[in-house]
């Protein structure tokens, strides 16, 4: 069977209309002789709703039940596509997922799918129907609905293709690809034709929006191949496949950067064992995630500079743990909000000597001053101010010929 799973982002059953339309995309490879499996998310907007109304109702609104209403949302999208296509002469049913069951494991809103029953879906598809399948959520060993993470929908439409061994699976949103970086910032942005999945892990937990990074991570562990397509107009999208089907002359992929981070500085903290995990301690403890981190090797043996960053949104809460905290000491602490990571990503890299040097000399160039670097294997990193952003990007997408 040529199964094909079709997911649907927020804004592309936002709207009545939307949801017309993309019946009738649905209808289009029916027609091609595909066996098309829908995974949807709730209307755009309404799983925000839900989760302001948990807020109203508590400040710590028990997780269970949160996972049960936030997930609410789906019910409402699937049944009106299925209502849709039924409309529209094509037999088709909404399925929420206790009715399929998926089996899910891990916290509440942060679940993972572990099992997808297929025995009703497929013997709905050889009937001819087109099932309609709620994204994002599950059920744990105790029955109760589980959700998978905010965009978790995607998550949902890897497994369904894992699952169901689809031949094809389709991520249909507002935008038409991953482009090598944000197109608001540079207008010179190219759409990225093929990309790894590791490269696009690199560019979407950097900020390039397009898929929820753990769905990304379970396709890359079960080698489904993607496309991301937007439901709006009718383009190629961007496929995201393995390594070695990514055939390219390009060492960088695409540049990524932040808008919201802060740097934080201690200066003159005493040089000893033990004393950059004393500073960190209650920052994890507080779940502040802490980013880059550099510390100078003291000249004198006794004191160093030791600079990390954070979420800007994090900034005030840190600034009291540090303050507070009396297993360290310093000469004098400097914030700094006005900074944005700027980081090029490719595959590329690995094989290809001078990448670093490259993109210094091109921010040199440009008189931009940097900050805080850090690497790993397929991406390099910047911190420099917030005004050079767009610049920067400027420049590194000409350095590594991105424009063309
Ligand atoms: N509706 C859910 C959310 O807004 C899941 C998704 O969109 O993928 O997070
Ligand atoms: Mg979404």
């Amino acid at each position: 069977m040529k199964i094909i799973v079709l997911k649907f982002g927020g804004s592309s059953v936002g709207t009545i209309e939307r949801i017309k339309k993309i019946a009738g995309i649905i209808v289009g490879y029916k027609k091609k002789g595909y066996k098309p499996i829908v995974v949807s998310s709730a209307m755009s907007g309404n799983t925000n709703d839900l989760v302001k109304k948990s807020k109203a109702i508590s400040y710590n609104f028990i997780s269970s039940e949160y996972d049960v209403l936030v997930s609410a949302g789906e019910q409402i999208s699937c049944a009106l596509i299925s209502g849709r296509l039924n409309h529209l002469g094509h037999k088709s049913q909404s399925w929420m997922s206790w009715q399929i069951p998926i089996l899910t494991k891990g916290m509440y809103s942060a679940s993972r799918i572990i099992n997808i029953n297929k025995k009703k879906i497929l013997d709905y598809i050889k009937l001819g129907g087109v099932p309609i399948i709620a994204g994002f959520q599950g059920i744990n060993t105790n029955n109760r609905i589980t959700t998978l993470g905010r965009g978790g929908s995607d998550a949902s439409a890897i497994m369904c293709a894992k699952f169901f061994k689809a031949q094809k699976c389709i991520i249909y949103t507002d935008v038409d690809g991953v482009y090598t970086t944000d197109p608001n910032t540079l207008k010179k942005a190219k759409k990225i034709k093929i990309i790894s999945y590791e490269e696009m892990l690199e560019m979407a937990s950097l900020g390039a929006k397009v898929m929820q990074p753990t769905s990304i991570q379970d396709a890359r562990l079960n080698r489904i191949d993607i496309e991301v397509k937007s439901s709006f107009v009718k383009k190629d999208g961007t496929k995201i496949t393995k390594r070695k089907n990514v055939i390219s002359n390009k060492i960088i992929r695409g540049i990524s950067f932040t808008k919201n981070d802060a740097k934080v500085t201690l200066v003159g903290v005493k040089d000893k064992p033990g004393i950059a995990a004393s500073i960190f301690e209650p920052l994890s403890k507080n779940a502040i995630n802490v980013d880059m981190v550099v510390q100078n090797i003291s000249a004198d043996g006794k004191e160093t500079d030791l600079t990390f960053t954070i979420k800007s949104e994090d900034l005030t809460k840190t600034q009291l743990l540090i303050k507070k905290n009396n297993k360290i000491s310093f000469r004098n602490l400097i914030f700094d909000k006005n900074v944005s990571k700027v980081s090029i990503v490719g595959v590329g890299m690995i094989a290809t000597p001078g990448v670093t040097y490259r993109m210094f000399k091109a921010l040199a160039k440009k008189n931009i001053n940097i900050l805080v670097i850090s690497t790993s294997e397929i991406k390099i990193s910047v911190l420099i101010n917030k005004k050079n952003i767009s610049r920067a990007i400027s420049a590194l997408h000409k350095e590594f010929k991105l424009d063309k």
